[in-house]
């Protein structure tokens, strides 16, 4: 079972796929397409009718049958259509444990051609292996791979996921590699507040600007689907729009993903313990300062990112009920609510105690507090996160 000393890092490189490889790959992902339909029907049906729950082992056992039925998947290595089954068994549990919560998620969907974009091979040397400097895949062959990083020599590769995203191709390798000694104490924590106008705000009052290129990526975007959207559906042009909205979706999510690296790095670097706001809550009275679409997926990542470095880093993450933490007066010994809070109100005033505060200052303050950290009054204008930025060449706006 799971070793607490072992940790699992995923490794991303780029795949160049020749001609005959590409058609051998995009086959592989038309099957293992077809099978996730077929499997998803039978799930709902077996749901609807029966009010039963078709488990994963039971598709399992599909496969087999699967494979002899369809010529196509014969030459299919068997695993990929075993990991199909559990990414579906994965979407299914999902889609309960919302149910569960009382949310309202949507049931897991059929996939259209250009929604199906992966598949994986579950274990190491069948299926697939790494071959000299090329990645071999059972049924495609021996793929040209940049190693723009080597994997560590301790790793064991585990599992691998091939990902076609904007036209490009690549291998996720997943390893298990032996956890690292934690980091030195610091004797530092911070509540950390998320937005749109500062990306963060510390409870010590330290912004950290959106970076230019998040606005200038997107700016780009629009324009290119704008482009989409006048080209004739079906057209050489239309394929050709989507391709290059595909690729700046791609672009702006690595911009993005590369930032958010480095900043996690900073604060597991410099803080023992982080708190943030838990945004998986579903909570109705969240304050709408937060614009859903782009942020949301902002702060999965961030979450993710941070969880995992500070688990091989043996830093804490506290992740905080968001509940009117910016609706809050964060004085400690207070805690009155400040009612007249509107979206525009950049600053906060509580009428109780005659705490001024700059309104994310304030909700970053309570996310520390719910933390169980202390936040003393005044705040402490240390400058550390804006020079840790700037180390990093992080530039502010
Ligand atoms: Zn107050």
């Amino acid at each position: 079972m799971a070793d607490s000393n072992i940790i699992i890092q995923t490794y991303k490189y780029r795949l160049y796929p020749s001609k005959s490889q590409i058609k051998r790959l995009l086959l592989i992902l038309e099957v293992a397409r077809s099978f996730y339909n077929m499997c998803l029907g039978e799930r709902k049906a077996a749901y609807e009718v029966e009010g039963r729950n078709v488990t994963r082992k039971e598709q399992n056992r599909q496969v087999k049958h699967y494979k002899r039925t369809f010529p196509q998947a014969k030459q299919i290595h068997s695993h990929i259509l075993q990991v199909v089954v559990a990414d579906i068994d994965d979407a299914f549990q999902q889609f309960f444990k919302r149910v569960k919560r009382g949310e309202k998620p949507g049931y897991p969907r059929f996939k259209g051609r250009n929604r199906f974009r992966s598949f994986g091979l579950k274990e190491y040397t069948n299926g697939f292996w790494i071959d000299g400097r090329r990645l071999k895949i059972t049924g495609v062959g021996r793929i040209s791979m940049r190693w723009h990083r080597p994997i560590p020599e301790n790793a064991k590769i585990k599992t691998v996921r091939i990902c076609y995203q904007g036209g490009k191709w690549y291998a996720c390798l997943a390893c298990e590699i032996p956890k690292p000694k934690p980091k030195p104490k610091t004797g530092r924590v911070v509540g950390l507040d998320m937005g749109i106008t500062a990306l963060i705000t510390s409870h010590e009052g330290e912004k950290l600007p959106n970076p230019k290129h998040y606005r200038q990526g997107q700016a780009e975007l629009r324009r290119l689907q704008r482009k989409l959207a006048r080209a004739k559906r079906g057209s050489k042009n239309c394929a050709k729009a989507l391709r290059q909205v595909q690729r700046q979706q791609a672009h702006i999510a690595n911009q993005r993903r590369d930032y958010l690296h480095k900043l996690t790095h900073i604060l597991i670097k410099h803080c023992d313990g982080i708190a943030i706001e838990d945004l998986s809550i579903p909570n109705m009275v969240r304050n709408h300062r937060l614009s859903k679409s782009i942020f949301d997926s902002g702060w999965g990542i961030f979450k993710d990112l941070l969880v995992y470095k500070a688990e091989s880093a043996g830093r804490k993450v506290v992740l905080v009920n968001p509940a009117y933490t910016s609706q809050t007066c964060s004085n400690p010994e207070c805690h009155e609510s400040l009612e007249s809070l509107t979206l525009a109100d950049r600053w906060v005033i509580c009428l109780h105690c005659g705490l001024s505060l700059d309104r994310d200052h304030n909700a970053a303050r309570n996310i520390l507090d719910r933390a169980g950290w202390f936040a003393p009054v005044s705040p402490n204008v240390e400058q550390w996160l804006v020079r840790a930025a700037e180390a990093t060449r992080i530039v502010p706006l």
